[in-house]
């Protein structure tokens, strides 16, 4: 199992780890532990690169597979020996626009809960770029705009974000988890990870997350359709520059 660093420091840039074997098919690098997001949950991989003393490694992308996390390299240059203590540094500027984008999901997720009841169904994102599909009957561009006020100025409440890692059992016991589907996780998941926007929203996730709301920029509705009776789609874009004002 690669150690997830980026679960308990999501900004971590760089980190210490070791090779732990290769996959020379494919070009790829498995490490003892990483800050490098796999991908997962609607939520991008992470690209970057490893150093082995002058040596570099560009990593175009990550996978998790069963809780190891292989690192795919960019170009031609030879595999790093297994052993080798390398450094990883990742392209901090997409994954924090993808942090800024995911945390803004979990905002519109909160206030459509909130203020119509209504279910996520599902979601997809890249930097600066997503989309979900929720539970509603009817949408119109009206609505989609009280929307919009309403998730914007969530961002200016400046909420606090928070990560917690729990026990199965004590995850089970939270009323707000269970919206989220966290039933359908499989058994042998025994530690949930949940990410709560203190006051808006409580939910079972393994991404990366800016620490306050108030990092995330301005949301812009874009586009919205309906999938269907019951389901419609959200397209919201995440303007930058962002608040100046760092945490
Ligand atoms: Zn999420």
């Amino acid at each position: 199992m690669t150690e997830l660093l980026y679960q308990t420091d999501s900004y971590l840039k760089t980190f210490d780890a070791m090779v732990k074997a290769l996959d020379a098919e494919n070009r790829a690098v498995l490490l003892d532990k990483t800050a490098f997001y796999p991908g997962g949950g609607g939520q991008p991989y992470d690209m970057g690169l490893l150093r082995d003393g002058e040596q570099k490694f560009p990593i175009q992308r990550a996978r998790n597979n069963k809780g190891e996390v292989w690192h795919f390299l960019a170009d031609e240059t030879a595999l790093p020996p297994i052993g080798a203590a390398v450094q990883g540094e990742i392209d901090w500027d997409r994954r924090y626009k993808t942090m800024r984008t995911h945390t803004a999901m979990h905002i519109l997720c909160g206030v459509v809960f909130r203020d119509y009841g209504a279910l996520v169904t599902g979601g997809d994102m890249e930097p600066l770029l997503g989309r979900m599909d929720f539970e509603f009957e009817s949408m119109s561009a009206e609505l989609v705009k009280v929307i919009e006020e309403a998730v914007n100025k969530e961002v200016a409440a400046a909420r606090e974000i928070r990560t917690a890692i729990l026990p199965r059992e004590e995850a089970f016991q939270i009323p707000d988890l269970i919206r989220t589907k966290i039933n359908l996780l499989p058994a042998e998941i025994k530690n949930i990870r949940t990410v709560e926007i203190i006051g808006l929203d409580l939910q079972a996730d393994g991404g990366t997350h800016v620490r306050n709301t108030r990092e995330v920029g301005r949301l812009r509705i874009s586009d919205y359709k309906s999938k269907g009776k019951i389901n419609k789609r959200i397209y919201l874009e995440i303007s930058d520059p962002v608040n100046t004002e760092k945490p």
